[in-house]
């Protein structure tokens, strides 16, 4: 059996820095093994016309660990697209020579801890057994596709294309009358690439949602010449600033006229991407009477943008601006005023089942050729269970995770020792820069390992007593917050059954912190256990 230091799932961004870190910094042996035919996790599989990225603009959705990878590749547009991703992770693939130790088109099947050894045993699904110190759980927090389950949904005969599973041959909406169920970043991307080419378009949508201009645009090279030659203070800013690279205004809406933050208003919005959320004024998100006056404002240009006032009225969203994850779009209000494209309101007119050729609702039938279904994953929890790794005696994590996702700074769980997750539940996740999030947790495993090496000991995991403060105090975080008002894939809601837990930790820069913190005090609330073997 093949023995390593550390065992790495997933070959997107976390795993990649993880192989590259631990392997070349850390001088550690270390295989990655992903289910997918080419490195990219979520960029991989999310090839979805319309895909790019959503935050923050291009060059800062990237590896910030290397001045030569930030030299070296040439960005091209303000809001990158899901091609240019994927190009650059293979580009830092090759860079680093990662290759040789990512082993694709391999599925985990099964990850056991062995207590007597104080080792990880996995298996692949092609019959492989690896051992290794450490199990690095780099899944993603958005992969397990979500398919609703609508009664008679298996009987459509019509191609069906799940967003993030799409196919890598072309799909051609030539000709055809194309169906499309959710309205969240994925299908707000895609809509307005599906009605260019199809004959017609159908969106089934149950929540309206915001979505802010992302105004892409190509990247100016002098400005890019501008971010290479700061980089090391731009980084530094994103660290500081919950990933964000440039300085936010401080300014509070009440010491200022209505007339006055209107005008703000607009010229954030003209601004484009996540600039009237995140810097308007302060406390968007937990100020109610200011996230109203914004989300109005947004409401009043959904207004604008459509023709038709029954089509924007369904279109208004009626939760705070900001709380299910923030969309940038381009041009998704704009595709409602194609004579080819059809909004049904799901709230008022429920799907109540599919035929072979059409989708019933409660007052039509929509007969259509394809069926596109952008209904997001089973966020943050949902690879891990997929995994379901075996901890000490045997005990499975869907077990322990049951009614709550114990764990402890969202990298650990009580009962799995020398097991990490990279944006597990309760770590910022989507709400920090996630390529800089990444980073910055593998580098505190990194040195975690560092500090076990060095003290002798052979596994680590939380105390249960931990866990249940931490859990706590992300709950109470986002409890002073607007975002447990809604119903998001943040708190479970979107998946029928799933336990409602807020499943990100709000404070990103406090978050990381926190990390370093806990590392320089000598890892309090872990159980540290002495090496057994040599
Ligand atoms: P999502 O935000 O969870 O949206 C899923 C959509 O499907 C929602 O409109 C949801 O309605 C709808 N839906 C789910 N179940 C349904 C059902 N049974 N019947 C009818 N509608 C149903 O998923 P996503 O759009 O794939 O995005 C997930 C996350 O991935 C994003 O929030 C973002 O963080 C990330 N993402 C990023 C990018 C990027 O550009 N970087 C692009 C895409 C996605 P409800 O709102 O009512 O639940």
């Amino acid at each position: 059996m093949q023995q390593l230091d550390a065992i790495v799932i997933g070959a997107g961004f976390g795993g990649l820095y993880a192989l590259h870190h631990l392997r070349d910094n850390a001088g550690l042996s270390v295989k990655v093994f992903d289910g997918a035919g080419g490195v990219g996790g979520t960029w991989w599989f999310n090839r979805y016309p319309g895909a790019r990225v959503d935050a923050p603009p291009t060059p800062f959705y990237a590896y910030t660990f290397s001045q030569e990878l930030v030299d070296e590749w040439e960005w091209t547009e303000t809001q990158s697209s899901q091609a240019d991703v994927l190009a650059y992770l293979e580009f830092v693939s090759d860079r680093l020579d990662l290759h040789k130790d990512i082993q694709l088109n391999t599925v985990v099947t099964d990850a056991r801890y062995d207590e007597a050894n104080q080792r990880w045993t996995i298996e692949t699904d092609g019959g492989e057994t690896v051992s290794a110190r450490f199990l690095i759980c780099a899944m993603g927090a958005l992969f397990v596709a979500h398919t609703p389950d609508y009664p008679g949904i298996d009987d459509f005969a019509g191609d069906t294309h799940h967003t993030g599973r799409w196919p890598h041959e072309p799909v051609s909406f030539d000709g055809k009358r194309v169906g499309v169920s959710g309205t969240g970043s994925s299908g707000v991307q895609s809509i307005p690439e599906i009605a260019k080419e199809a004959d017609h378009v159908t969106v089934f949508q149950r929540t309206p949602q915001y979505a802010l201009p992302a105004r892409n645009k190509p990247l100016d090279p002098a400005l890019l010449a501008k971010y290479r030659e700061d980089w090391p203070a731009l980084d530094q800013s994103m660290r500081r600033r919950g990933g964000w690279p440039f300085e936010l205004n401080r300014l509070k809406a009440r010491d200022f006229t209505p007339e006055e933050r209107h005008a703000r208003y607009e010229e954030m919005w003209a601004l484009g991407g996540m600039y009237l959320l995140i810097d308007s004024y302060v406390g968007v998100l937990v100020d109610a009477e200011l996230n109203n006056e914004i989300s109005e404002f947004v409401k009043g240009k959904i207004r604008d943008t459509v023709d038709d006032a029954e089509t924007a009225r369904k279109l208004e969203p009626d939760y705070h601006l900001g709380t299910k994850r923030l969309i940038l779009d381009n041009g998704y209000f704009e595709t409602f005023n194609r004579n080819n494209v059809e909004l049904v309101d799901l709230r008022n007119d429920p799907i109540e089942r599919f035929t072979t050729t059409s989708v019933i609702t409660k007052d039509a039938e929509h007969p259509i050729d394809m069926l596109v279904l952008a209904t997001g994953f089973d966020a943050v929890s949902g690879s891990m269970l997929r995994l379901n790794p075996k901890g000490r005696n045997g005990v499975s994590l869907k077990d322990v995770w049951e009614e709550r996702f114990g764990n402890y700074l969202g990298l650990a769980v009580e009962g799995f020792p020398n097991m990490f997750m990279i944006h597990g539940p309760t770590s910022p996740g989507v709400l920090f820069t996630m390529p800089k999030g990444g980073e910055l947790q593998v580098d505190w495993i990194e040195s975690c390992m560092r500090h076990l090496d060095k003290e002798g000991i052979g596994a680590i995991e939380p105390t249960a007593e931990a866990e249940d403060a931490w859990v706590e105090e992300v709950n109470t975080l986002a409890d002073r917050s607007l975002y447990p008002l809604a119903k998001s894939w943040y708190t479970g809601a979107n998946i029928p059954g799933k336990p409602r837990q807020f499943l990100a930790h709000l404070a990103g820069s406090h978050y990381f912190d926190r990390l370093d913190e806990v590392a320089q005090q000598g890892f309090p609330g872990f159980v540290l256990e002495k090496r057994r073997t040599d």
